[in-house]
């Protein structure tokens, strides 16, 4: 029996610092397809190149890329018990075609950051992300210790060149139509929990640890 559980919500949301304290807590490895796609970007590979021009461009990557890339990660050992993803799936073809893949026995909970639009351009704009290590610190909420070195490695602190407000405003846009209909199909499929994802990280993040996994009977989608 695998564990999946999915970290669903707008960008901003919280998935990606939530994710990685989950992931320890939990002991599922953290799958973000945006960390693997800058990955990519930063040994400079053609899959790294062609993902860069839709992510500054606040664009989803198409689904064909993303998938081959997911699932060369998943099915890496240290998988096989389960995984936590985060960023996607963000279409509903996505979604299918990971949910094609599902065992019997496997358990999937989808938990949905809920967190108004001024928040998360708030907390986008703020962030500076690690170029190293891809630690997430905030100007205002979470600074680092000294001024653009990142507290947990020191590594330099960059603003990711999609988190401007003018990229954000597309990738808002584009998380509406193109990812928000999932909430619906999951949903449907009883494997959906919604989570204030507008309180305190600690707070949050205890919630989304009680409720990490589902009922035995719900829904395998
Ligand atoms: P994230 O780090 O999750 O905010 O993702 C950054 C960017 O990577 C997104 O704006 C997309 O351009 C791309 N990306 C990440 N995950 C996916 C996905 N599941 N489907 C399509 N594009 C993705």
């Amino acid at each position: 029996m695998a564990r999946v559980v999915i970290l669903f919500g707008p960008p901003g949301a919280g998935k990606g610092t939530q994710a990685s304290r989950l992931s320890a807590a939990l002991g599922l490895p953290h799958v973000s397809t945006g960390d693997l796609f800058r990955e990519h970007g930063a040994k400079g590979t053609p899959l790294g190149q062609a993902a860069q021009k839709f992510m500054d461009a606040g664009q989803l990557v198409p689904d064909a890329v993303v998938l081959d890339m997911l699932f060369d990660r998943t099915s890496k050992a240290d998988c096989k018990a389960g995984y936590l993803l985060d960023g996607f799936p963000r279409t509903v073809p996505q979604a299918e075609a990971r949910a094609a893949r599902l065992a019997k026995t496997d358990h999937v909970s989808v938990l949905n950051l809920q967190v108004p639009d001024a928040v998360l351009l708030e907390r986008i704009t703020g962030r500076r992300s690690c170029k190293a290590c891809s630690n997430v610190h905030h100007l205002r909420t979470a600074p680092p210790k000294t001024a653009g070195r990142c507290d947990k490695c020191g590594g330099e602190l960059v603003q990711r060149s999609d988190d401007t407000t003018k990229v954000f405003g597309d990738r808002l846009a584009v998380y509406r139509q193109q990812t928000q209909p999932l909430e619906g199909w999951y949903a449907r499929a009883g494997t959906l929990v919604d989570v204030d994802g507008n309180r305190a990280p600690e707070v949050v993040f205890e919630e989304l640890r009680s409720k990490a996994f589902p009922e035995p009977s719900k829904g395998r989608a």
